[in-house]
């Protein structure tokens, strides 16, 4: 703002420089302030609303009208009019024109009282009446000033103008000057903290060129290779290759220095120039220039060695066997993994599960240590006859794997497994003994890609049990039959132990039919089990897995109810208490269970059967050897009237004169002896044996059944033999219970 000028004004007191304009309706200046700001304020920038600024005008208005009349005439106040209305932001281009037209056009009319004012209304425009008489101006003098007033005006406007512009100009360039000073300051500061980050960072840094040149390590870097000489000039990255680098590690390279990638990262080994290994977790940046275009290589390089000894280590205790330092289960199977995942065509494996016989007993009797003495041996025996490409692991208590793998030739699971038996064959000596070892071993050879680890592992379990079930001490080779045999007997023997819950079994009678007169006397209680999924099983392919698992006890328990229960159906049927019997089935482990006794008393008493209705049959196998104490069950049964028969009669090692001593009073000749009587002529020498048989039998008062005849020439010769009853599909296969019932109807007619 510009200040007051001092100076002779002609209308004094109308308002003051301080922008107060003068109150009165009827000031000719206040009207001027009107027009001019009705003319400028369209063309202000200014905030100010047109009241604010013709209140802003009118004290200028007063400087300009006092400087028109003062004596002697200074144009001062013009000047600093001009610079006002720059403050008021009356800069737009137009606005000095329309500044200086109402000036020129108003100036001279609104500030001498004496002079005519044109007014549109045509009327006169009385000036101030308190306003002091000054000397009226000449009308060409008052020109002349009022032109002259307009000059210093737009003087005072420019270059208040101008020294605004510059003004701005400045705080800008002191605003540039500042941010460079402190864009400076930062890159310096940048620059050092660089600097700092390099020398003292505990992280190798290195920059090298595209070519691979290195030019320049910080000390880590240095510290890390064993000094700068590893760094010496001429250095290239490009030399530090090591045999474990991984795989595509040169492809990284190769795509950053071509500007292809910005970075990468891995672990790298090096060999540092005093030939010691130092493992690297290497970071390489690719640094470009300002057009974008690749120019150094920046490496970050962190020492793990010490870390990846520690993980190796680590990795080594968890797939280790401590005892005998040998390959555990976790690294077998990694290995097995990879093999069986590689495509190569011609890739065969061979895998060897092999399990000491007996190794129990060692442990048990002689105790842990030798126990330990023994595995160790074993497995430095093992290893000596494993070659360097096979792999031998211990993967359990006395079980070994070992894995061959390579074109046909050498992928010999065989072959291998007779090199460790062969290595085996020779005693052991621990602490002074002299060990006898022996091992079981299934093998399984197949090709990479075909078969899945679980299967090979199951398959290789199977076929080692085989090798110790045929007598231990051997090898055998998987073979798919084999394989499904046994599998199927295990999932039979899951299945078992519901079954009987669930109701899956059921009993299938065979008549027993008198030769004399063809008569039924009763029939033989048969087992089935209706499988949900394989459908009816016979007793042949159940009965061992019962006995093997102990749930004969309650399934022979269940048949003898069952067929008690029948026999009275029967008998009630027949209204004859004496014409049909029933023959059950016992298994050794019924034969020997404490309960057998009492169990069949009950069952008897339930039925409301005399123990005469019952024929319990058991094998002469089952009865070898038994000593008095065995046989006190039987006996005790047999006394109670229950009848014995020995089954499958001639397929033991029949110690005739052992019958003698033997509860029994039925004799049950196998089917082995009546298949050579099937057709005319008979087997001279099979009728001799039965001849002789039954008159030993008779001899004994026991009575002889004979079973699987199929054919009436058998069942001729058979009656023709004095046997005394028969069996088989001759007369009826085995069939539900109703139909016993019609068969002994039909008999009797
Ligand atoms: P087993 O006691 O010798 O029973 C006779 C077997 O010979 C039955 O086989 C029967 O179907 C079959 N058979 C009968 N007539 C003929 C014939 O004319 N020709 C031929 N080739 N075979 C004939 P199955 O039913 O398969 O029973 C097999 C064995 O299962 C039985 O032999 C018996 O030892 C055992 N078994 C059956 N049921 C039970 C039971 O409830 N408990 C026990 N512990 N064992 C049972
Ligand atoms: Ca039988
Ligand atoms: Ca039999």
């Amino acid at each position: 703002m510009t200040s007051e000028s001092g100076g002779p004004r002609c209308d004094r007191g109308a308002g003051d420089a301080a922008g107060h304009p003068a109150p009165r309706e009827n000031d000719p200046l206040r009207r001027f302030a009107g027009i001019w700001c009705r003319a400028v304020h369209p063309l202000a920038a200014t905030k100010m609303t047109p009241d604010e600024f013709e209140g802003y005008l009118l004290p200028l208005a007063h400087r300009l009208s006092a400087a028109l009349c003062s004596s002697p005439f200074d144009t001062e106040a013009a000047y600093e009019v001009g610079a006002a209305l720059v403050d008021a932001q009356c800069t737009e281009p137009d606005a000095l024109p329309a500044i200086l037209g109402v000036i020129d056009a108003h100036l001279v009319s609104c500030s001498s009282p004496g002079a005519p004012f044109s007014r549109p209304s045509g009327e006169s425009f009385p000036g101030p009446s308190d306003e002091p008489a000054h000397e009226p101006l000449a009308d060409e003098e008052a020109r002349a000033r009022c032109v002259r007033l307009q000059h210093a005006l737009a003087a005072g406007f420019v270059r208040e103008l101008r020294e605004r512009e510059r003004d701005e100009q400045e705080a800008i360039s002191r605003a540039a000057m500042a941010a460079r000073t402190e864009a400076e300051k930062a890159l310096h500061a940048s620059e050092a903290k660089f600097q700092a980050v390099f020398e003292g960072a505990v992280i190798g840094v290195g920059i090298a060129g595209l070519d691979g040149e290195v030019l320049v390590v910080n000390d880590a870097m240095a510290r890390m290779f064993g000094g700068m000489d590893f760094f010496r000039p001429g250095r290239k990255v490009t030399e530090f290759v090591h045999p474990d680098d991984v795989p595509g590690a040169h492809e990284l390279y190769r795509e950053l220095v071509n500007g292809e990638r910005d970075h990468f990262r891995i672990e790298k080994p090096h060999y540092r120039d005093d030939g010691s290994e130092l493992w690297t977790n290497l970071t390489v940046t690719l640094l470009r220039d300002s057009s974008g275009a690749p120019q150094y290589q920046l490496a970050l390089a962190e020492d793990i060695t010490e870390h990846r000894q520690l993980r190796e280590r680590l990795r080594y205790e968890a797939t280790h066997d401590e005892l005998t330092g040998l390959p555990n289960r976790t690294l077998f199977l990694e290995r097995l993994d990879q093999v069986l995942a590689a495509d190569a065509d011609a890739e065969r494996f061979g895998v060897c599960y092999l399990d000491l016989d007996g190794f129990k007993a060692v442990n048990d009797s002689l105790g842990h240590v030798v126990g330990d003495g023994m595995l160790k041996a074993v497995a430095e025996r093992l290893q000596r006859c494993v070659k360097p490409a096979e792999l031998l692991a211990r993967v359990g208590g006395d079980e070994f794997l070992a894995l061959v793998t390579g074109p046909a030739a050498q992928a010999d699971g065989a072959g291998l497994a007779r090199r460790m038996l062969a290595a085996l064959a020779e005693p052991v000596r621990i602490e002074g003994r002299e060990l006898r070892v022996r091992a079981s071993i299934g093998v399984v050879d197949g090709r990479a890609g075909e078969i899945g680890r679980a299967e090979v592992l199951r398959s290789a379990d199977i076929t080692m049990y085989r090798a110790k079930a045929a007598g231990g001490n051997r090898f055998e080779i998987a073979d798919a039959d084999s394989n499904a045999r046994v599998i199927a007997r295990h999932s039979l023997t899951n299945g078992l132990p519901s079954a009987l819950e669930k109701g899956e079994f059921f009993i299938e009678y065979q008549p027993l039919v008198r030769l004399t007169d063809g008569t039924v006397r009763g029939a033989e209680a048969l087992v089935r089990w209706l499988h949900p999924l394989h459908g009816v099983l016979g007793p042949d392919q159940f009965i061992p897995l019962a006995e093997d698992t102990g749930l004969i006890v309650p399934l022979g328990r269940w048949v003898l109810e069952q067929a008690a229960r029948q026999a009275r159906k029967w008998r009630d049927a027949a209204e004859d208490d004496e014409s049909l019997r029933v023959n059950v089935n016992l298994s050794p482990c019924q034969l020997s269970h404490p309960t057998l006794v009492s169990d069949t008393v009950a069952v008897l008493e339930n039925a409301g059967l005399c123990p005469s209705a019952l024929c319990l049959e058991v094998t002469e196998n089952d009865l070898i050897g038994a000593d008095e104490t065995a046989l006190r069950p039987l006996r005790q049964l047999a006394d109670l009237g229950v009848d014995i028969a020995l089954d499958d009669f001639g397929t033991g090692y029949s110690n005739l004169s052992y019958l003698r001593r033997l509860p029994v009073s039925q004799l049950k000749l196998d089917r082995s002896f009546t298949r050579g009587m099937q057709r005319a002529p008979a087997d001279p020498v099979d009728v001799k044996i039965v001849e002789g048989i039954v008159s030993l039998a008779h001899t004994l008062d026991l009575a002889v059944t004979v079973e699987g005849v199929e054919t009436a020439v058998q069942a001729e010769h058979l009656r023709g033999l004095g046997c005394d009853t028969a069996q088989g599909w001759y007369y009826a296969r085995p069939g539900p219970p109703e139909r016993l019932h019609t068969l002994a109807l039909a008999d009797a007619s």
